[in-house]
């Protein structure tokens, strides 16, 4: 989908709003969250605006390949990942969703338990 004015994830994209960029590709970007909830806490966004995860997955299958991977190699760049880590896409508002531009977050470096405690 087009680039969305209104979108903060968009924005970043675009270079407008600043952000601690750790990894980036042609299609994907990764960068810190700006309120951590873990030593490690990245969010990966595809450049191309999508609502939620299952847009894009629907939409473009390799695209949504590409973000995983990201997110992956996210984990390794920050040694989170032997220890193990977290991929979270939460969809919708009533799971938390705030930015309703696709982002994976990736989270490691402490325990990480489920169901959450
Ligand atoms: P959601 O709640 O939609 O799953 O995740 C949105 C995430 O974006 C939140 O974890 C929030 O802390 C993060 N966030 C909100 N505004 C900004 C910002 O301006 N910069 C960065 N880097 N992260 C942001
Ligand atoms: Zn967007």
């Amino acid at each position: 989908m087009a680039s969305q004015p209104d979108c903060l994830f968009c924005r970043i994209v675009a270079g407008e709003v600043p952000a601690t960029v750790v990894r980036e590709t042609a299609d994907t970007l990764a960068f810190r969250d700006i309120n951590p909830q873990a030593p490690t806490h990245v969010l990966v966004v595809p450049r191309e605006h999508y609502p939620n995860v299952g847009d894009l997955a629907a939409a473009d299958p390799e695209l949504t390949a590409k973000l995983l991977t990201e997110a992956a190699a996210v984990a390794a760049d920050d040694g989170v990942d032997e220890r193990g880590y977290r991929i979270v896409f939460n969809t919708g508002a009533g799971a938390g969703q705030s930015v309703f531009h696709t982002h994976a977050h990736v989270l490691g470096g402490r325990s990480l338990t489920w169901p959450p405690g």
